[in-house]
Formats: C-alpha cells, sequence, structure tokens
C-alpha cells in the first residue's frame, strides 16, 4: 500500500452538533451548529478534492488484485460522522452527491429522534452503502448511562434493526472501557442478532468528555485483543478496532505461535489485512470546520481545506509526512519489530505525554530490541 499518496479512508465531520451528551464524546458535543461549518458549496468541493486521491493512487501504484479490502485506484471510503451528522439539513444532498461521484459513503448518525425510519430509507436512497451505530452496552441500563439520555439504547437498536430489513449494510460500534469491557460477549450476540457486517470497537483516548478512570489498563488490552481474537475466528461479521493498533500485533504474535510461522510473515498477513492503517497514514480526518487533522483524537491540524488542498496536505505536510515514518517513533515503539504494521496510537500517545511520537502507554509488549539493549 502507498498511503504516501492517498489515504484508504476520510473522515468528515459534517457538525459537531448532537443532542446526545456522551462521556466520552471526542468532540464535546454541543446542541447547536457552528456558524463557522463548512457549506454546501464547500462541502462539495472537498468531496470532488478526495475523488481526486484515487486518480493518484491508481498512478501511484501497481496494477495487482487480489481481493484487497482497498484496491489501486479506488477512492478512499468516505465517511460522513457528527456530532450528529443528521443535524445537518443538507445531509441527504451531500450524500447523494458523495455516491454520485463515486465515493464509497459511510454514515455514522446518533440515536436521537431524528433517527427516523424515513431518514434510514432517506440513507439508502441517497447511495450510503453502510450506516454505523454505537451502542455501548448490551442493555438500556448500561447504554443509557453512557450516553447520556435514556431511550437511546432502544433507538440505536430500531436504527439497527430497520437497517436490517430493508437491506441496508450496518457497522456496529462501542467504545470499549471498564464499565463494558465485562459485558462483549452480550453485546457479540447482539451484533450477530441486527447481522452488522462489521464490529468496530473503539478504545478510549483520553481527550474531550473521555475520563481516564474510564479506560483499560494495558493488561486489560490483551484481555479483550484475545477476546475478540477469539471471536474473529467464528463470528460471521468482521471485528475491527479503533485507537488500538496494537491489536494487529497481538494477530501477528498469536498467527505465529498457532501456525508456526516466522514473525515477519506472520506480519506480513496482518498488514495485508488491515493496510497498517494509523493516524495521518491512510486516515484523514476534515473537522467541521475544514482543519485537516491524522485523527479525529489527534487535535494537530496539518492545514484547512478553505485555503489548502486536502490532497497537498496529506501527501506533503510536514505533519502527516512525520507520521507515516514509523522509524520517527519515540521508546519502545521507535524499538518495535512491530511498529510498521503497529507503531501505537499517535493520538494516546500525545493525550498522555504531548508528544505524538511518543510511544504509546497501553501496550504491554517489550521490544526484543528494548530487551537488548536495557540488557
Ligand atoms: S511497542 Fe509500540 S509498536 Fe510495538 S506493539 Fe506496542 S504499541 Fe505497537
Amino acid at each position: 500500500m502507498n498511503f504516501d499518496q492517498a489515504p484508504m479512508l476520510v473522515i468528515w465531520e459534517v457538525t459537531q452538533a448532537c443532542d446526545l451528551a456522551c462521556v466520552h464524546c471526542r468532540a464535546s458535543a454541543q446542541s447547536d451548529r457552528h456558524p463557522r461549518e463548512l457549506t454546501t458549496e464547500q462541502g462539495y468541493r472537498l468531496l470532488d478534492e478526495i475523488r481526486s486521491f484515487g486518480d493518484a493512487s491508481a498512478a501511484a501504484k501497481p496494477a495487482h488484485g487480489g481481493g484487497h479490502p482497498f484496491q489501486p485506484g479506488e477512492p478512499p471510503l468516505m465517511v460522513f460522522t457528527g456530532g450528529d451528522p443528521l443535524k445537518r439539513p443538507d445531509l441527504f444532498e451531500l450524500l447523494r452527491y458523495s455516491a454520485s461521484i463515486g465515493l464509497r459513503t459511510n454514515v455514522t448518525p446518533s440515536a436521537t429522534p431524528l433517527l427516523t425510519a424515513k431518514a434510514i430509507d432517506g440513507f439508502q436512497q441517497a447511495g450510503v452503502s453502510r450506516m454505523a451505530i454505537s451502542l455501548d452496552g448490551p442493555d438500556a441500563a448500561t447504554h443509557d448511562e453512557f450516553r447520556g439520555i435514556p431511550g437511546t439504547f432502544d433507538r440505536a437498536m430500531f436504527a439497527l434493526r430497520h437497517a436490517r430489513d430493508i437491506g441496508l449494510d450496518t457497522q456496529f460500534q462501542t467504545t470499549v472501557t471498564k464499565r463494558n469491557m465485562a459485558r462483549l460477549e452480550e453485546m457479540a450476540e447482539i451484533v450477530q442478532e441486527v447481522r452488522s457486517k462489521m464490529w468496530s470497537l473503539f478504545f478510549l483516548i483520553v481527550t474531550g468528555r473521555a475520563l481516564e478512570n474510564d479506560d483499560l489498563t494495558a493488561e486489560e488490552y490483551e484481555k479483550v485483543f484475545e477476546f475478540m481474537y477469539q471471536l474473529s475466528k467464528t463470528a460471521p461479521f468482521g471485528v475491527k478496532t479503533t485507537e488500538a493498533m496494537h491489536y494487529r500485533r497481538y494477530v501477528a504474535q498469536r498467527a505465529k505461535a498457532e501456525h508456526g510461522i516466522t514473525e515477519n510473515e506472520s506480519a506480513k498477513g496482518v498488514a495485508w489485512r488491515t493496510s497498517g492503517v494509523s493516524d495521518g497514514k491512510g486516515f484523514v480526518f476534515v473537522s467541521h470546520t475544514g482543519e485537516v487533522f491524522p485523527s479525529g483524537f489527534l487535535p494537530l491540524s496539518g492545514g484547512n481545506v478553505l485555503r489548502d488542498r486536502l490532497t497537498d496536505v496529506y501527501r506533503n505536510s510536514e505533519l502527516f509526512r512525520d507520521l507515516r515514518d514509523t522509524d520517527h517513533r519515540g521508546g519502545k515503539c521507535g524499538l518495535c519489530e512491530y511498529r510498521k504494521i503497529c507503531g501505537g496510537s499517535r493520538s494516546r500517545a500525545y493525550a498522555f505525554t504531548g508528544d505524538y511520537q511518543a510511544e504509546d502507554p497501553r501496550c504491554t509488549y517489550q521490544p526484543h530490541l528494548a530487551e537488548a539493549l536495557a540488557g
């Protein structure tokens, strides 16, 4: 993969407005829209620019196939997020435009009264390929406490079941914390019941309203990784992480142990499946006011789409180039044999230390080289 030229995933935070008040909200969402949100016209221009990444990736990549989730020449996956995207009256126009220019288009609405059957039907009619819904507990008591508003669990379940019934693919999203880590098995049953295509587990970055006390210890991360790894062997849906790049190291270690393959072969297998995406490497986040961030959890801007070209910021800004160079990692991540497929969460390193190249403080792994240097 040549992520120096084009990302695999572009996330646009179309608004920070949202009627929920979730304890871990990245955006510290407000109920009102920001006056400097990108306009509809600016949104169209942004989508055109995102589409043009596909042309560059075609030129920059060898023409190999083989069923990889991201093919050369394919434009990035386009995700409309918030806040709550449904707070924007022009959302359906923007979604329609995005799909019409050939962007695979996903949307992540909040489970509020705005998420009606009509809205979900509207996503499908606009050409949305997948709707992502967050559920952080297997029942109303757990989930609603986390989301801050009673009734949110029932609304999320309604949305997932309605999408299933009309044939719109869904992604099930869970923020893993101390509050729900013991309930993940029950949640897996719900993912299966609503027939989501993917269960995406978010690991906390202590920013916005996210509380440090809710975050797992490094050892607890490993326990959740084991659960995910075993689940992924039999589940009828995909299982992936956000901001837990070291799950790839875990999978590579397990593959090596179980199949008797070399470290290099197991790492290559994981790289092929996950593409080695991380903050600023295969991934770019455009904020509601057009700032270009390497991730929604890493508040450092490489430029602004109102004055810079997104393609230029992604390819050439010092920040993005530095993030893509895993040899620049500090601490044990810089010495780690898994740094090319993992490299640690840059957002978590920044949230903890103010240095985005520092080691990921939630990883238990001790690299061989670090051990050798210490010994
Ligand atoms: S030490 Fe860093 S690069 Fe190595 S597995 Fe842990 S987080 Fe990943």
